[in-house]
C-alpha cells in the first residue's frame, strides 16, 4: 500500500472511531483490536505489519486528529519485539492484550550492584521448584519498579556452567511476598529507581521467556532494542505509566496537560534554551549562535542513527544543551528556586548524567562500535570454558 493510502484508511478509522468521551479502557481495546493502535505489530498480533516510515504516517494522522494514543513504555516498546522474538504462543496471547489496552506496565529488572556494564555477570539466582521457579537476590537502578505489574528479569539458573550460558529471562509479577522494592533518591531530588530484593519470589514456569540457559540469548535482543528506545519515533506516543482505566480519554488527556503546563520542565528542553538565549540578551552572539547550531545538527543525528551510535548521540546531545544552557544561564544557572529565570533548566541539568549511563555507559557503546563495527580487538575475556563459579572465585 502507498503512504497516501494507509494515511486516507488510518484517517478515515480515526475520525468513525475516536471520541473524547470513551472509556480509556474501551478506546484501547478498540484501538487495540483495530491494528492501528500499535500499527508496526504483525498482522496476526494486533497489529498491521507496517514499515517505521508507514507507522510514522498513521500517527501523524492520529495526533492531527488529538486522538489518545496507546499505551506507550517498556511493555509494548520492549518486552512485545521480544516476545515475538522469543515468546510461546501462549505468552503472545496472555501479554499482547494486557499490554495494548489492560494497563499492565513493565520495568527492567537486569542491573545489580556487581553487574551493570558486565550485565551477564549477574548473581541473583533462580532455581526450579515444581511449577514455579524460586528467586533470590538483588537488582539496582530499577527505574519505575515501584509502581509496575511486571519486571523484566535476568537471573542465574546454573553456576557451573561457562556465565553467559547459566541464564534465564523471566516475567516476574512485582506485587508478591518475596519482593521487597526500596526506592532510591538520586540528586535531582526525585526518586526515579529503586533497589529490588527477592526472598524466595516466584515466577510461574510458564514465564520463563525463551527457555532456561538461553537467557542471554534473550538479554541480547533487549540489549539491541534498549539502545534503539531512546530514538524518538520509538514510542507509540500515549501515556507511559499507570492510568485510571475508567477515566474518560478527554480526562486523561487534560489531565496530561495540566501536569505539563504546572511542570515547568514540559515546556521542552529546546523552547528553555530559546528562552533563556532571549533572556540572556545575547541571541547575535556569534559563539552562542555556533553552539545553536551544533545543537540543531545533534538533534537531527539523534533522528537519523540506528543502536549504539544512536546511544551516544542521545548523550551527547543532552550534555551539549547542558552545557549551552548553563552557560547562557551563566551565574543564575546555580540557581533552582522558582524565580529564578532557569530555574526549570537547572532541574534538567542536573539531570543529564544519567543519560550517559542509563542503557549502557558511554564507554560501552564506544566498545561494542569498536568491536563489532569497526573490527577493532576484543577486550580481554575469561578462559570461556570456566563455569561462572570459577570464574567468580
Ligand atoms: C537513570 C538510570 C536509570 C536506570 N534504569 C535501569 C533499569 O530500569 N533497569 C536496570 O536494570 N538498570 C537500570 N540502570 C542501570 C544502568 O543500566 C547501569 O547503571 C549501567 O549499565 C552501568 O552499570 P553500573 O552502574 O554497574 O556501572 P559499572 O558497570 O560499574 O561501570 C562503572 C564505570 O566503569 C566503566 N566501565 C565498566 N566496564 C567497562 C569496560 N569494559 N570498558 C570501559 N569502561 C568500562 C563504565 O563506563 C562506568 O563509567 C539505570 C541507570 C540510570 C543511570
Amino acid at each position: 500500500m502507498k503512504l497516501d493510502e494507509i494515511r486516507s484508511h488510518a484517517r478515515n478509522w480515526y475520525s468513525e472511531h475516536w471520541s473524547p468521551d470513551l472509556t480509556v479502557m474501551h478506546w484501547w481495546e478498540t484501538l487495540g483490536r483495530s491494528g492501528w493502535g500499535y500499527p508496526g505489530w504483525p498482522l496476526e498480533r494486533l497489529g498491521r505489519g507496517l514499515a517505521p516510515a508507514e507507522v510514522r504516517v498513521v500517527r501523524d494522522e492520529r495526533r492531527r486528529i488529538g486522538a489518545l494514543g496507546p499505551p506507550s513504555g517498556i511493555g509494548p516498546s520492549l518486552m512485545v519485539p521480544i516476545l515475538l522474538k522469543h515468546g510461546t504462543e501462549e505468552q503472545l496471547d496472555r501479554y499482547l492484550p494486557q499490554l495494548a489496552w489492560g494497563g499492565a506496565t513493565m520495568c527492567q529488572m537486569l542491573s545489580e550492584p556487581d553487574a551493570g556494564s558486565d550485565l551477564a555477570g549477574v548473581t541473583t539466582t533462580a532455581e526450579r521448584d515444581g511449577d514455579e521457579w524460586v528467586i533470590t537476590g538483588s537488582k539496582i537502578w530499577t527505574s519505575l519498579a515501584n509502581e509496575v505489574d511486571y519486571g523484566m528479569m535476568l537471573a542465574r539458573t546454573d553456576w557451573d556452567v561457562p556465565k553467559h550460558r547459566g541464564l534465564t529471562f523471566f516475567l516476574i509479577a512485582r506485587d508478591q511476598p518475596g519482593v521487597d522494592v526500596r526506592p532510591l533518591r538520586t540528586m535531582t531530588g526525585g526518586v526515579s529507581f529503586n533497589q529490588v530484593f527477592f526472598d524466595e519470589a516466584r515466577v510461574p514456569a510458564a514465564d520463563v521467556i525463551g527457555s532456561p540457559g538461553d537467557g542471554w540469548n534473550v538479554t541480547r535482543t533487549f540489549l539491541v532494542l534498549e539502545k534503539n528506545s531512546y530514538h524518538p519515533g520509538s514510542h507509540e506516543g500515549g501515556p507511559f505509566g499507570k492510568v485510571d482505566l475508567t477515566s474518560t480519554c478527554g480526562e486523561l488527556l487534560q489531565r496530561q496537560k495540566d501536569s505539563k503546563a504546572a511542570s515547568r520542565q514540559g515546556r521542552g528542553v529546546g523552547r528553555m534554551i530559546t528562552e533563556l538565549t532571549d533572556w540572556s540578551g545575547r541571541g547575535d552572539d556569534p559563539l552562542v549562535r555556533q553552539s545553536l547550531a551544533n545543537l540543531h545538527w545533534l538533534r537531527q543525528s539523534v533522528g537519523s542513527l540506528q543502536g549504539p551510535a544512536n546511544k551516544i548521540a542521545v548523550s551527547r546531545l543532552t550534555s551539549s544543551q547542558r552545557d549551552v544552557g548553563l552557560g547562557l544561564a551563566g551565574a543564575h544557572g546555580m540557581l533552582k528556586n522558582d524565580d529564578s529565570p532557569s530555574s526549570a533548566f537547572a532541574s534538567f541539568a542536573i539531570g543529564t548524567p544519567a543519560l550517559s549511563i542509563a542503557g549502557g555507559t558511554d564507554e560501552i557503546q564506544r566498545n561494542s562500535i569498536g568491536e563489532k563495527i569497526l573490527g577493532l580487538p576484543p577486550e580481554p575475556k575469561p578462559d570461556p570454558n570456566l563455569s561462572f563459579r570459577e570464574e567468580r572465585r
